[in-house]
């Protein structure tokens, strides 16, 4: 008797901690899906959000696979007024990302471009010791700001996922890097890549082929056009993308297709669904470093 009056009370104060744990993430849910719906369907934020939610498991796919990290960020630097939580998730303060980047400097990473990862699995590239890649996709003008210079100051590059119609405008509280931001940020050893004309969602029935096929080609035109560049890597807006969608990237002659599903292993046999590493705003030095291993 003795014995169940001993274990019951640790087992009440579990079971209270459990309860209070389960509620506090059921009303977190509920203030993230009341915002997203407070917002109009057009905010490009929030909907990368909601595919954090929908994101199925990469599917198996044969082939060796290689260690690389791929990082994924949107907005480095200071918070809007009256952010949302969706956008601090978003957002990535200037001194949370030094202190990353740091890490991996001092820890002897090295960055890669997502055009060496495409070399390697022709066999044409040899990848460094602990290769990563830094992805920031949408071509927010606080990134070209706030964390080039940190790249720089550490000897390391990123890839920016431009959406060509949008560079040097503004949708509320996201505004865009001008093309003299995006060819400056290239001419300085950084990637440069596609993310469509207008991010429009991939796996919406709503969109044809043909408007999958022109839309795709068109953003490889106007980084040619703007850059020069021949770029056949195309980052997914929303990490949403079919069978048939990807038929259409490699018709335009991508080559490389990066996707939100998380992992840090990469198959070499299996480019058009690269899976990459989303690091949260807000995010303790520690929990990064978990994502890396
Ligand atoms: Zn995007």
């Amino acid at each position: 008797m003795n014995y169940h009056k001993k274990i019951f009370g640790p087992i009440i104060f579990i079971l209270i901690i459990l309860s209070v744990a389960v509620a506090h993430q059921f009303f977190y849910n509920q203030k993230i899906l009341k915002e997203i719906e407070s917002q109009k369907t057009g905010d490009i934020a929030y909907q990368h959000l909601i595919t954090t939610k929908d994101v199925a498991p990469l599917p198996e796919t044969p082939g060796q696979r290689v260690k690389l990290p791929i990082l994924m960020y949107h907005h480095i630097g200071a918070l809007p007024e009256k952010a949302t939580s969706l956008r601090k998730d978003l957002t990535v303060s200037t001194e949370d990302f030094e202190t990353q980047v740091k890490w991996l400097a001092k820890n002897g990473y090295h960055t890669i471009s997502l055009k060496d990862l495409y070399n390697y699995s022709l066999g044409k590239f040899i990848l460094p010791e602990k290769p990563i890649i830094f992805t920031f996709d949408d071509g927010y003008q606080d990134v070209f700001v706030n964390a080039i210079p940190i790249l720089k100051k550490y000897g390391f590059v990123g890839s920016f996922a431009i959406i060509t119609q949008y560079p040097g405008t503004q949708n509320g509280d996201n505004i865009y890097a001008s093309w003299d931001d995006i060819t400056s940020a290239y001419l300085t050893g950084n990637e440069i890549v596609s993310h469509t004309q207008d991010h429009f969602d991939g796996s919406n029935p709503k969109y044809s082929s043909e408007f999958i096929h022109k839309n795709l080609c068109a953003s490889k035109t106007d980084i040619k056009d703007r850059l020069g560049l021949d770029t056949n890597i195309l980052i997914y807006p929303y990490g949403h993308y079919t069978a048939q969608y990807i038929k259409e990237a490699k018709s335009c002659g991508f080559d490389l297709g990066i996707t939100v599903h998380e992992g840090n292993k990469i198959n070499p046999k299996n480019l058009m669904e690269i899976p990459r590493v989303r690091v949260h705003g807000n995010e303790t030095l520690e929990k990064f470093i978990q994502l890396l291993y």
